[in-house]
């Protein structure tokens, strides 16, 4: 296919439908790859149209299935696009797509869990992570929702060493995600909704929740409805040591979320030194009395900063994982 010269003016020329895809590639769901695909390309260009200002920026989509968010990527005058697909059989309709397009699109077939994504952007769209101004980079998916949060966390571990993906800066992402995992994403302290993943993803990123999808939207339909979230890493997280302790410690005090704290820090200890659990309340200044799901950032914070202290004195506590 000719290629484009500006990449905004470039269009898609006519193509089959994606149920024609579908159906020409004997292409059957499977639930094991939690494919649930969308044929409406009102929605797909609403996922895009969320992502604000594309033009000319390259981007990543995850898990692009037959190509119907893929078509509306293609079709916001984007410089470039990188697909990561796990499932071989999408590769010759994704084939079929690359061949239409006037801009450069690049199949990679592999899992986004192993994928190396620290070199398939150009390298002029690298920014200093300070910089204001946001790289000329943006990731789309409609996320399997067996492995987004894994994901998610993942990425944020990246983000936090501006690593991976985050080597080319501040990298902007529209996902979506599981109505449930989206509420998580932004419940904030107070919310039924707060958990081990709205505390690590907003002490990493800015969230935005776009709008909801309907299950009856995807093919086939799925239990559950969806949200699209769109978000962009901060400059800078309000915990700030590293990602692994960070983790651990959220994780834990969200174990038994609506008792009083102190029972979950217990367990970052082993049983002989659980009396080190209410010495790190102490240091921290927490409320043993509080629950999880009332903390914030800050709280969190300082929690992190005694059980770093405590660690300190006791090195062998560092490794100790009760689950
Ligand atoms: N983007 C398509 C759409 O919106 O219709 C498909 C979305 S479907 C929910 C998820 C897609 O991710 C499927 O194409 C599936 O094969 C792919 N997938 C599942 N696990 C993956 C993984 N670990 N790495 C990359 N792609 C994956």
């Amino acid at each position: 296919a000719a290629k484009a010269s500006a990449a905004g003016s470039a269009r898609l020329p006519p193509l089959p439908t994606i149920g024609e895809i579908l159906r020409m590639y004997r292409l059957k769901a499977l639930k094991h790859l939690s494919q649930n695909f969308l044929l409406d390309t009102k929605l797909t260009n609403k996922v895009v149209k969320a992502a604000g200002a594309v033009e000319n920026c390259s981007v990543l989509e995850v898990g692009p299935g037959p190509g119907c968010l893929t078509r509306s990527i293609l079709n916001a005058g984007i410089r470039d696009l990188t697909l990561v697909e796990k499932d071989i059989r999408f590769i010759p309709a994704l084939q079929q797509l690359q061949e239409a397009s006037s801009i450069p699109v690049s199949i990679r077939q592999g899992d986004i869990l192993k994928y190396p994504l620290q070199d398939i952007f150009p390298e002029d769209s690298v920014r200093d992570w300070m910089d204001d101004q946001l790289p000329p980079i943006h990731v789309m998916a409609n996320l399997p929702f067996n492995i987004s949060t894994p994901l998610i966390i993942r990425w944020l571990e990246d983000i936090s060493t501006h690593s991976g993906l985050f080597r080319y800066g501040r990298v902007r992402m529209t996902l979506m995600f599981q109505h449930e995992v989206a509420q998580r994403m932004i419940a904030t302290s107070g919310d039924l909704e707060r958990s081990r993943l709205s505390v690590m993803i907003q002490n990493y990123c800015n969230v935005q929740y776009c709008f909801p999808i309907k299950g009856s939207s995807f093919i086939p339909k799925p239990e559950v409805s969806a949200g699209v979230v769109h978000l962009w890493p901060l400059k800078e997280p309000v915990m700030k040591l590293p990602f692994k302790l960070t983790e651990k410690v959220v994780r834990n005090t969200f174990t038994h979320k609506r008792k009083k704290i102190l029972k979950a820090i217990e367990l970052l200890f082993p049983a002989s030194h659980k009396h080190l659990g209410a010495e790190m309340l102490q240091r921290s200044g927490i409320d043993p009395e509080v629950r999880a799901h009332l903390m914030g950032l800050d709280e969190f914070d300082a929690l992190c900063r005694a059980y770093d202290s405590i660690c300190d004195a006791y090195p062998i506590m560092r490794s100790y994982q009760f689950r």
